[in-house]
C-alpha cells in the first residue's frame, strides 16, 4: 500500500487566489512561559479545500451537508496535461468516465507552484458533459474549477447535480490510475467551503 499525500502546505505566503493578500491564512503563535498555543486564520478556500454549494448558490447548502461517504472511495486520476487553457467536453469524451465516479485532473496547473492566471478549468460544457454522467465528484489541482465564465456556470452545473468539487490538489507525483480517496475536510458548520487533507492510497481492493 503506498499513500500520496495531494494536499497543498498551508503557510504564510503560500500560493492564494489571485494573489490577494487577504487570502492569505495568518498564523500567530501566543506564547505564555513554555506554553504556546497558536491563532490561525483562514479563508476556507485556503489550499487544497472542498466547496459547498452555498458558495456559488445563494441560500445553497452549507458544507455540513457534504457526506464523508462521498469523499471516501474510489476516484480516478485522469492526466490532462496536454489540455490547453480549458477541460473541454471534446477532451472528456474520450475517458472512462462513468456514473457515481469521483473524478480527479491531472494538468499543467500541478507543474506550477505561483498562481497563474492563465489556470487550466473546466469549461461549462465539460462540466454539464460530467453532470450528464452523473459523477460523485470532481477534483481539479487549481485554486478554482472555472474562470473567465460570467455567471461561473461550471460550479453551477456541478452544485445543481449535487456534485462534488474539490480544488487546489497537487497532483504532479501522481499517474493517472485508480487510487482510494481519502479527503477529510474540517468539520465546519455552516460555511460555504473547508480546507482537507487529500490522501491518494495505491493499493487498495475495492
Ligand atoms: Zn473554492
Amino acid at each position: 500500500m503506498k499513500v500520496y499525500d495531494v494536499t497543498a502546505p498551508i503557510f504564510e505566503g503560500m500560493t492564494v487566489y489571485k494573489n490577494k493578500p487577504e487570502k492569505q491564512p495568518k498564523l500567530t503563535p501566543a506564547t505564555n512561559g513554555y506554553v504556546t498555543e497558536s491563532r490561525i486564520e483562514l479563508d476556507v478556500h485556503t489550499g487544497t479545500h472542498i466547496d459547498a454549494p452555498l458558495h456559488m448558490i445563494t441560500d445553497g447548502d452549507t458544507f455540513e451537508t457534504i457526506s464523508l461517504d462521498h469523499l471516501v472511495g474510489h476516484c480516478k486520476v485522469f492526466d490532462l496535461t496536454e489540455a490547453e487553457d480549458r477541460i473541454t467536453k471534446a477532451d472528456l469524451e474520450g475517458l472512462s468516465i462513468q456514473k457515481g465516479d469521483f473524478v480527479l485532473f491531472k494538468t499543467k496547473n500541478s507543474f506550477e507552484e505561483k498562481f497563474n492566471f492563465e489556470f487550466i478549468f473546466l469549461a461549462q460544457d465539460g462540466a454539464e458533459y460530467l453532470a450528464k454522467l452523473g459523477i460523485r465528484g470532481v477534483g481539479i489541482d487549481a485554486l478554482g474549477v472555472e474562470r473567465s465564465q460570467p455567471g461561473h456556470p461550471t460550479h453551477k452545473a456541478l452544485f445543481a447535480n449535487g456534485i462534488i468539487v474539490i480544488e487546489g490538489l497537487r497532483l504532479k507525483m501522481i499517474e493517472q490510475g485508480e487510487y482510494f480517496m481519502v479527503a477529510a475536510p474540517l468539520k465546519l458548520l455552516g460555511t460555504d467551503a473547508s480546507p482537507a487533507r487529500v490522501l491518494l492510497i495505491e493499493g487498495i481492493q475495492s
